[in-house]
Parts: C-alpha cells; structure tokens; sequence
C-alpha cells in the first residue's frame, strides 16, 4: 500500500528544516542560520495519529545556483509532482514577499491540496498578525512555531483531512513486485521499456489514479511481476530530475513497496559513491536485491571482463556479497533474458522458510566445528533457532547470554546459514534472544 506524501514548501529561511525534524521526530538535519545549508536527509516517515506518510523537504533539493525565484519553482514543482499535500510555510516575521506570492501562484494552478503554515508565531500575542496571510489564497492560516513545537498538532490535523481515500492495493503473494533504482542516467528508463517490449513477457496493464503512481503488470513464464513506479522513471525533462538528492528521494519512494530493487550500474561511467549510497538503502529496508550492470554494450564484453567487472562490484558493495550481478544491455536487448529470472530467484528467496528442524541441524552442525566464543570465563551457549520471518528471512537464536554473541560469531551463523540453504539475492537477519 502506498503511503501519502506531504511535501513543505517555502523560501529559504522561513522554517521548512526546522519543522521537517520536529515532524520526523529526530534532528536529523542540519538547521543553521545559514540560508540553503547543507541538509542530510529531505525524505522521511513521519506519524500522526494513526496516519503513517512520507514528508519531504523540498528545501532540501539544491538545484545548483539558480536565481531565488527559478529554485522556488522547482521546489514548487517537485511538491506538486511527489506529494498528495503540500504544507506551504511563510515567515510570520517578515510578511508576505515577492517570492511567496510567486509560489503561491504555482501551487494554486496545481490542484494539490495546499495548506498554509505561518511560522515563527512565538507567541500567543503574535496570532492577530496571521489574518493578512488570508490574502493567499489558501483559507484559514495555521500558526505554528517550528522552534518551540507550537500549533504542529492543528497543522497535522488539517494536513490528514486530505489524504487521498486508501485505495487498498491488493499486495498479490505470488506477485512478485520490484523496482529499479541508480543515479540519473544509468538507464532506468530505457531497461523498463526494453523489459516490456521483451518477446516473452506479456504486460497486461497499466493502473494507477494519477501518473505518477503508475505500476505496470506483466508476465513471463507464467509468473506475474509488477514494476513499481513505472512512470515515475520516465522523463518530464524537469531540471531538478537530474540532481542526486531528487534521485535518492525516487529510490527510497520506490523501495518502500517492492519485494526485489534491481541497483542499476551504468558500465561506462563505472562506480560511483551515489550508487553505493542508493544500495545501502534498499539492503537497510531488507529488500531482495539484484545489481545489474548496465550498457555491457560500451565494454569489453568477454568472460573475462565480466568476472573482473564482478571483482570490482564485490570491493565495492561489500555489504551486498548475497546481491547477484547481472550484466546486460538497455540499448542492444544483450542479455536481457536473464534479468528477470534472477528477479524471480532473490524474490524466491526472500520469501523462504526454513523448518526449525533442518536449520537447527545446520547451526548444531556448526556449533560443532567452530565452538562458541568464550568471554571473561562464560561461554556463549545455543540452545535453539527458528525463523521469525520472511521478507527478508529472519532468525532468534536463543542463547544463554545474548551479550557474549559478538558480531563475528554471528557473521559465522550467518554464512553457515547461507552456506546451506543459499538465499542468494537476499539479506538475513539474526537476532540473539535471551534463554535460560
Ligand atoms: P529553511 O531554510 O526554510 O529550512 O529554514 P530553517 O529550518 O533552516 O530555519 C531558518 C532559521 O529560522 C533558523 O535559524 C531556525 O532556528 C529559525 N526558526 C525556525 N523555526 C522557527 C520558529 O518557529 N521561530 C523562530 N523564532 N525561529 C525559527
Ligand atoms: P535513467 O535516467 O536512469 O532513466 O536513464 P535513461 O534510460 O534515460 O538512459 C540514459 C541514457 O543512457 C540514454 O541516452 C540512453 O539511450 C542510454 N542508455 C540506456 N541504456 C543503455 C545501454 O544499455 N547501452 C548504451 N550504450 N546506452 C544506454
């Protein structure tokens, strides 16, 4: 199901930072006095009442040295593009300006629900200053104090009012929902449009209430798939499609409902710290994972390139050595074939069980040849494990003292573990437990 989005939208300086934190719930990004500072993270969940939503700070996309009002703009744009509602801030302190009424204008053509935020409202006594705010054009004001936590809870209640009716997305189990992310460029489009124009695969429709939610179902071989996001990963040619936060705010929206992220690689421009950064996100959202390298075409194409090539991605992406590679060309369909079945693998795998009695055997087994370490005098003692989940797959293992499982006997478990059921494509997870 997909969650809504809310995007914040103002100048710089009037409070967008500051509030996204408080809403968040952590200070996760850097708020200084310091206009267009540097921020970590403009993408993130936040909760209110029983609602769970995505809050974007648009402020957080630098969209290179353009002018104040081409960046309102964009920033304008992004919102319009991404989010069901859009918080609107202005600064109580220095009234309406040029820039506000500029933005203002955008997002009434958008027909987003808009909702107008009057910041840096300290106090009580400052609340009769808000009613020139009416002029907007937006309806009643809310007056809010990002710094001191005022006035938020109104905000959140009005912004729920417009979330879109839940269309319950039926989540097919034996569908197998992926997505494609990578930097702009490294061909996310064009792998899309070469999957579905394949021989085999039969793309059976297209839903979605507006285009940017677009997924796009297909089959092959019998087994159904459908591409996350599909649209999402065409062009518009805006400006601010090619900048790298833009892209990380995509992958992270697209992560959130697949099954399988398919990391693309663009062979020609080789690795790149962005792509490293982009896979971290789907392995800490515990998704199955495929890396495909991208525009083969431009490269030696011999075995011998391929495993150097594969030696590479392994130096590289470490925490991904479960991530299968495949190589192929968007442009000449070169090995395209294999893509999908390696979809169907590390979602296969994603999605196993393994019965407590064989993997108690496999950890017994390898107990036996690698003893358990010993910590000032006390040993760790196994007693048991069991699979707690799938998506990814996830195992307690009960112990005496879940403080004397250090991180290296865990990573032994875990190759044991691997060694023997193979669960390639996919991360695992293993927890310690508490049993005496
Ligand atoms: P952004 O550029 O829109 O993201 O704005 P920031 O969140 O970085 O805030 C700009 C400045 O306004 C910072 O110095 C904040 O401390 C200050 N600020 C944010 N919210 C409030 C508020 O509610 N009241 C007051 N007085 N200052 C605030
Ligand atoms: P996106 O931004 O990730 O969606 O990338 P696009 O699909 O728009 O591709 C970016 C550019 O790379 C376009 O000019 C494509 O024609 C080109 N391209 C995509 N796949 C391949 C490929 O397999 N080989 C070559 N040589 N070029 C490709």
């Amino acid at each position: 199901m997909r969650k809504s989005v809310v995007a914040i939208v103002g100048r710089p300086n009037v409070g967008k930072s500051t509030i996204f934190n408080r809403l968040v719930g952590e200070r996760i990004s850097i708020v200084e006095d310091i206009p267009g500072v540097t921020r970590d993270r403009i993408y993130s969940q936040a909760e209110w009442l029983n609602n769970s939503f995505n809050l974007i700070d648009t402020g957080g996309i630098e969209i290179g040295d353009e002018p104040l009002l081409v960046q309102m703009r964009q920033q304008a744009e992004v919102a319009i593009d991404e989010a069901d509602v859009i918080i609107f801030i202005v600064n109580a302190k220095e009234g309406i300006t040029a820039a506000d009424e500029e933005v203002a204008k955008l997002l009434f053509k958008s027909n987003k629900p808009i909702v107008l935020a009057v910041n840096k409202v300290d106090n009580p006594e400052m609340r009769d200053e808000i009613y020139e705010y009416y002029s907007l054009g937006f309806g009643e004001p809310f007056p809010i104090s990002g710094a001191h936590g005022l006035g938020l809870g109104d905000l959140l209640d009005e912004v729920v009012k417009h979330f879109p009716q839940v269309v319950q997305q039926e989540m097919d189990e034996e569908t197998i929902y992926f997505s494609l992310i990578g930097r702009p460029n490294v061909g996310k489009s064009s792998l899309v449009n070469a999957l579905l124009n394949e021989d085999r695969v039969i793309v059976s429709d297209i839903e979605g209430t507006t285009r940017d939610a677009i997924d796009t179902h297909l089959t092959r071989d019998g087994q159904e798939y459908v591409i996350i996001d599909t649209a999402g990963m065409r062009k518009r040619g805006k400006v601010y499609e090619t900048t790298e936060k833009y892209s990380v705010l995509r992958a992270l929206k697209a992560i959130e409902r697949s099954d399988v992220v398919l990391v693309l690689i663009d062979a020609e421009t080789g690795i790149r710290e962005q792509d490293k950064k982009i896979a971290g996100y789907a392995h800490d959202a515990g998704r199955g994972i495929v890396i495909v390298v991208n525009k083969w075409d431009t490269v030696e194409t011999d075995e011998k390139a391929m495993k150097e090539y594969e030696d590479k991605i392994r130096a590289h992406f470490q925490f991904l050595d479960y991530a299968p590679v495949v190589f192929l060309s968007a442009k000449t369909k070169k090995r395209l074939h294999t893509l999908l079945p390696m979809v169907q693998v590390a979602s296969e795998n994603h999605t196993k069980r393994i019965s407590t009695n064989v993997l108690n055997d496999v950890i017994m087994d390898a107990i036996a040849m690698n003893p358990t370490p010993t910590v000032k005098g006390k040993r760790l003692k196994v007693l048991y494990a069991t699979q707690v989940a799938v998506k990814p797959p996830s195992f307690v293992v009960f112990v005496n003292e879940p403080e004397l499982m250090h991180f290296s006997y865990q990573r032994f478990l875990e190759n044991k573990i691997r060694d023997a059921f193979g669960f390639v494509g996919t991360p695992i997870k293993i927890f310690a437990r508490k049993r005496s």
